[in-house]
C-alpha cells in the first residue's frame, strides 16, 4: 500500500508578501498536473488543476477521499467563473460582492466541461474565492482553476499549518507551501444557490447571520442540526463522513456551562478509575480541569473566533499526547460557534451528552 511515495518539497512563503519563486514553481506543477498544498484564510488546501481529471483523481488517492465526495472549485477571480458555471444569478453576484474573496463556498449550476470527477457527477459545481494572499498568487500562477479540499487525510481533523499538512501528506504531494497558520480555522460557508432557496449546506467562516443580511432569508440543511437522522440524508455530500476526527473516541458535553463542567468532572473521574488516560478540550476561560484531565484548551469561549481558530490544532494535540479519550466542552452555537459545534459533532461521531 502507498509504496508510491514521492519527494514532498517543503517552500517557505511570505503569507502577506508571498515571493514570485515558490508562486511560479507551484503553478507550474499544477498546470503540469501535480499536486500543491497550500494556506488559506480556513484551513490548508490540496491543490490540482481542475480540468485536468487525472490530477483531480490525485487529489481523492492522496486523501484517501470517498469518490462521491465534491470537491470545491477556486479561482482568483469571478471572471474564471465563465465556463465553470452555466450562469450567475443575481443574489450570487450580490454575495460575491460582499464576501469574495473569502470563506464563502457557492453552489452554482456546472457547465457540462468540469470534470464529473469533481462535481461527483452532481450538475451543480461548488465554487470560491479564498482571500489568502498565497492561495490567490498560487492560482494566479496556475493560470487554471483549482480544485482544493482540505489537505489532510479524509477524516482526519483539518490542517492549519504546514505541519499538519506534512503529519498527514508527506510523500504523497508534490509541494507544501508553508505559509503560518491559516486564519479562520474552520472550513468555508458551503451555500446552495443552485435549489429553490438559498440553504446553508455546511456553516463555517461566514454566519446565516451575515448572509440574511444581503439574501433576506437564508435556510440551513436539518442535517446541520444535532442529531440529525432524517429521510435522505444531507445535501452536501461529504457531510454525511464522520469527519474531522482525532483518533482517540471523543465525546461533547452540552448545555449550561455549570452543569456541562460538572458533568466533565465527573466522567473524567470515572474514566481515569478505569485506568483511561482522558483528555479535556476546553477553553482559556473555563474552569481549571488540569486536576482531572490533560487539558488542552483552544481558545476563549466568549470569542469563538479564537476557538475556531484553534479547534483542529487542539484535536490533533490529542493525539500527540496519545490520550485514550477526550471530553469537549460545547459551545454557543452561534455565529461561527455553529460551525465549531457542527465541527465537534461530527468528529464525535453523534456522542454528545446533553445537561
Ligand atoms: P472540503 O473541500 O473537504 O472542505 O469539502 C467540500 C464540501 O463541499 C463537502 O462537504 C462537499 O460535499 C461540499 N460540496 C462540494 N460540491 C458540492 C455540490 N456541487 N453540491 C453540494 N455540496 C458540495
Ligand atoms: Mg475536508
Amino acid at each position: 500500500m502507498r509504496e508510491n511515495r514521492i519527494n514532498t518539497k517543503y517552500i517557505k512563503v511570505n503569507p502577506e508578501f508571498p515571493e514570485a519563486g515558490p508562486l511560479e514553481e507551484g503553478g507550474r506543477v499544477l498546470r503540469r498536473g501535480g499536486l500543491v498544498a497550500f494556506p488559506t484564510e480556513t484551513v490548508y488546501g490540496l491543490g490540482a488543476n481542475v480540468l485536468d481529471g487525472r490530477a483531480v483523481a490525485k487529489i481523492f488517492e492522496a486523501k484517501g477521499r470517498p469518490p462521491d465526495n465534491p470537491l470545491i472549485v477556486h479561482v482568483a477571480g469571478r471572471e474564471a467563473l465563465d465556463g465553470l458555471v452555466k450562469g450567475i444569478p443575481r443574489a450570487a453576484e450580490e454575495l460575491m460582492d460582499a464576501f469574495w474573496p473569502g470563506p464563502l463556498t457557492i453552489i452554482l449550476q456546472a457547465c457540462e466541461k468540469v470534470p464529473s470527477r469533481v462535481t461527483a457527477g452532481l450538475d451543480t459545481v461548488a465554487v470560491r474565492m479564498p482571500s489568502h494572499p498565497v492561495a490567490l498568487g498560487l492560482i494566479r500562477a496556475a493560470g487554471v482553476p483549482v480544485a482544493a479540499p482540505s489537505a489532510n487525510t479524509s477524516g482526519r481533523p483539518s490542517p492549519t499549518n504546514a505541519r499538519h499538512v506534512l503529519n498527514d501528506l508527506d510523500g504523497r504531494i508534490d509541494i507544501v507551501l508553508d505559509g503560518g497558520p491559516a486564519g479562520v480555522g474552520v472550513e468555508s460557508t458551503v451555500l446552495d444557490l443552485a435549489g429553490p432557496e438559498p440553504l446553508v449546506l455546511r456553516p463555517g467562516g461566514i454566519t446565516p447571520e451575515e448572509l440574511k443580511k444581503i439574501l433576506g432569508a437564508v435556510g440551513v440543511d436539518p442535517a446541520v442540526r444535532p442529531g440529525f437522522k432524517g429521510e435522505g440524508g444531507p445535501r452536501s455530500p461529504g457531510m454525511k463522513y464522520t469527519h474531522y476526527a482525532p483518533r482517540a473516541r471523543l465525546l461533547v458535553v452540552e448545555g449550561g456551562e455549570e452543569a456541562v463542567a460538572a458533568k466533565i468532572v465527573d466522567l473524567a473521574g470515572k474514566y481515569r478509575a478505569e485506568g483511561r488516560r482522558v483528555g479535556i478540550l476546553s477553553y482559556r476561560d473555563s474552569m481549571d480541569f488540569s486536576p482531572v484531565g490533560e487539558v488542552v484548551p483552544a481558545g476563549c469561549r466568549a470569542n469563538p473566533e479564537t476557538v475556531a481558530a484553534e479547534l483542529y490544532a487542539a484535536l490533533r494535540r490529542f493525539d500527540e499526547m496519545g490520550v485514550d479519550l477526550i471530553l469537549a466542552e460545547g459551545v454557543e452555537d452561534r455565529g461561527v460557534g455553529m460551525a465549531v459545534m457542527d465541527r465537534l459533532r461530527k468528529a464525535a461521531g453523534g456522542r454528545i451528552i446533553y445537561v
